[in-house]
């Protein structure tokens, strides 16, 4: 028996509220949305049809009571609830209070959450449903001393896991007995604060696997099919940032092999919705279960553009006990997409949470563009609003599709070019790095990328010539426009505006450029030379970028090249790609003075242990006076539910500390100050 829905609440926020309410429109179902103080003005808020109040920002105080939503569905009287992801929507007790009210639940059955949502209880079951799964020992540890025996006999690397966990949280690796000790405590402190509760389990960790997961669909009429996998390799803290579909690595046989097994699961539960079940592949291609999350994924807009097949319709049909009409060999996987999580983060500090005001944002058009790739963004929020302390920093994901991985990637990559957000600090720099490296291209992951690639963190690109002499012959121009919109508006002329300069030096960086322009009907021919006796290089370009546009689009030689810059004293900073880079374009006779001027140095800070994110001080691990060695934990710091151990750099003695316990800091805080001067 089927029932149609009429009126869907949507109990989240941000981007996937919105994801939601677009397929329910599309559906003729109305919508409410609920929010926050903080989200008095949000996207998902104005989008909805109707909209109801929940209480202060924090989400234990909002989004988490369930009391208040369950009262916002009988005020409003909504028929169904979609929970998104994270927040409600693997609770199996909301799901059960939405039953006994008679309101559908837009996910599955609540014997299918409450056994999948613990890791230890559906490991379990994995195993009897004969799924490959880690190896490990799969019953509760009540203390750090019996976290090293078990770790001791799963044998060393192993992964100290909340039961409970999800998000990447409640997760430490382990290699040595302290380790053990230290990441069970701190696994335990995460799960509490993130998830209250804090069971511990202990498997084996898989040295650089892949993150393969498999999207699965089952209805209420005992069908179940899959859809194809999803890589998620990319990751930072154990958490997805770049995502695709499908994997670069499986074969055919091994995908067919671990979408049977994951319908063999999903049927253990009588899976009734869409769900994902997360595996680790070796680089032998055997793969493990980790675990399966019962409800829709973050990365599910990477599966919809390879199978056009849109998850949320098919979950709202599901609960409204439709039959699933796609048959396995409906399923077929056309052409690549590719999906990119655009946080407010800090990619050169860790990855550390940024907050703040989006004073632009502007993302790139959702299109197709002229090779036959699609362009989605999506996203819950718009320029001038505020990216708070409250939830996930999330700020849009950005996905590509393209006939083949190829295209999808150089989509990817003209769509970071011109995504442009200002005010908050974000991770497009570091997405842009990836996109570009021989490794993502070859598809050659693991989730190990980041710490393999940047083993000393990230530190941006460095730009090759070509990038260079293009960014210094654009950056002229750009001064010429200034200089001559100077000339032409007030008529107050400084001595430095009165002549348009057409033959300038131009630093980019440590390189330096001498220029010359000839301009005719807005096309410039630019010639530039290194400084070397190297043969001059002529460039036709043509820009419409205006003072004031922090995006500068132009034509090169009829290729398109499009960069970011932030005006400085005498030029810009310009970030391309993941490089940051100073621009000066001078005349001769300042360049001159220029070379005149001494040097800036930067302050030295390596004796000081600095907060590198606003948080609070959980712990401080040492005492005035002690001496300390390279990688010794120095202090917990947790910013956004997470419990960031900082270490120290090098060997040296504490001689300060500056800070204690339950204290709140801002970013560069001093924690503690050392004396390495004696080693
Ligand atoms: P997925 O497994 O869906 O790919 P992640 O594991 O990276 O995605 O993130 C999903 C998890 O992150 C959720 O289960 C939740 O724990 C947390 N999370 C993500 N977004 C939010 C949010 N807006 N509010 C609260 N928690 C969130
Ligand atoms: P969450 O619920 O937070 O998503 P998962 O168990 O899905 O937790 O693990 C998240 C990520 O952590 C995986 O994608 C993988 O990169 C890493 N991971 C988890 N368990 C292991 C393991 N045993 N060995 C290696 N990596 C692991
Ligand atoms: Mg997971």
């Amino acid at each position: 028996m089927t029932k149609k829905i009429k009126k869907i609440l949507i109990a989240n926020r941000g981007e996937i509220a919105c994801r939601v309410i677009k397929t329910a429109r599309k559906m003729g179902i109305a919508t409410v949305a609920v929010y926050s103080d903080a989200d008095k003005n949000a996207l998902h808020v104005s989008m909805a049809d109707e909209a109801v109040y929940i209480g202060a920002s924090p989400a234990s105080e909002s989004y988490l009571v369930m009391d208040k939503i369950l009262a916002a569905i009988t005020d409003t009287g909504a028929d169904a609830v979609h929970p998104g992801y994270g927040f409600l929507s693997e609770n199996k007790d909301f799901a059960l209070k939405l039953q006994g009210m008679g309101v559908t639940f837009i996910g599955p059955n609540v014997r299918a959450i409450e056994a999948m949502g613990d890791k230890i209880a559906s490991k379990n079951l994995a195993i009897e449903a004969g799924v490959s799964c880690v190896p490990g020992h799969m019953g509760l540890i009540k203390d750090a001393e019996e976290a090293v025996k078990i770790a001791n006999k799963v044998g060393y690397p192993v992964m100290i896991k909340a039961s409970a966990g999800g998000g990447g949280k409640g997760m430490r690796i382990a290699y040595n007995d302290e380790e053990a000790r230290e990441g069970f405590q701190s696994s335990k402190n995460e799960a509490k604060s993130s998830f209250g509760d804090d069971r511990i389990f202990i498997e084996k960790f898989i040295e650089s696997p892949r993150h393969i997961e498999i999207q699965v669909l089952g209805d209420k009429h005992g069908n179940i099919i899959y859809l194809g996998e999803r890589e998620c390799s990319i990751q930072r803290r154990n958490q997805k940032i770049i995502e695709e579909a499908p994997s670069p690595f499986l074969d055919e046989a091994t995908r067919k092999v671990m979408g049977e097994q994951s319908m063999a699961l999903a049927a253990t539960v009588d899976y009734d919705s869409a769900g994902t079940v997360e595996y680790i592949v070796d680089k032998d291609m055997n793969f493990y279960f980790l675990e399966m999350n019962t409800r829709l994924q973050v990365e599910h807009p990477v599966t919809e553009l390879i199978t056009g097949v849109d998850l949320v319709e098919q979950m709202i049909r599901i609960a409204g006990g439709e039959k699933l009409k796609l048959k396995q060999k409906d399923v077929k996987l056309n052409g690549w997409a590719i999906e990119s999580r655009i946080y407010a983060e800090d990619p050169y500090r860790n990855f550390l949470p940024s907050i703040g005001r989006l004073i632009h944002y502007r993302p790139p058009t959702e299109a197709k563009t002229a090779n036959g790739a699609i362009v989605r963004n999506d996203t819950g929020v718009y320029e001038g609003g505020e990216i708070s302390m409250f939830y996930d920093p999330m700020i849009a994901k950005l996905c590509t599709w393209g006939e083949d991985r190829d295209v999808a990637v150089k989509a990817m990559q003209g769509g970071l070019d011109n995504f442009e957000i200002t005010g908050v600090g974000h991770n497009i720099p570091f997405l842009s790095a990836v996109m570009q490296s021989d490794r993502f291209e070859r598809g050659d992951i693991s989730t190990n990328y980041i710490a393999e690639e940047y083993p000393d963190g990230f530190e941006g690109v460095q730009l090759n010539a070509g990038d260079a002499r293009a960014i210094a012959s654009v950056c002229t121009l750009m001064a010429q426009k200034l200089a001559e919109r100077a000339a032409s508006g007030s008529g107050i002329l400084t001595h430095h505006d009165r002549a348009i300069p057409t033959d300038v030096r131009v630093q980019v960086g440590d390189r330096h450029y001498e220029i010359t322009t000839e301009s005719t009907n807005g096309s410039h021919l630019v010639t530039s030379t290194d400084g070397t006796d190297k043969a001059a290089i002529e460039l036709e370009i043509s820009t419409a970028w205006t003072p004031g546009q922090t995006l500068v689009t132009s034509l090169i030689d009829n290729e398109t090249f499009v960069f970011a810059a932030h005006p400085i004293p005498e030029g810009y900073n310009v970030q391309y790609r993941g490089s940051n880079t100073e621009v000066r374009v001078r005349t001769p006779a300042q360049a001159k003075l220029a070379k005149l001027m001494p040097e800036k140095i930067e302050a030295d800070t390596s004796n000081l242990l600095l907060c590198p994110m606003p948080g609070v001080i959980v712990s401080i691990l040492v005492e005035d006076g002690d001496e300390v060695q390279a990688g010794q934990a120095l202090a917990v710091v947790e910013a956004m539910k997470m419990e960031n151990t900082l270490r120290a750099e090098n060997k040296a003695v504490v001689t300060k500390i500056n800070v204690g316990k339950g204290d709140n800091l801002a970013v560069d805080a001093i924690i503690m100050e050392f004396e390495t001067s004696l080693y």
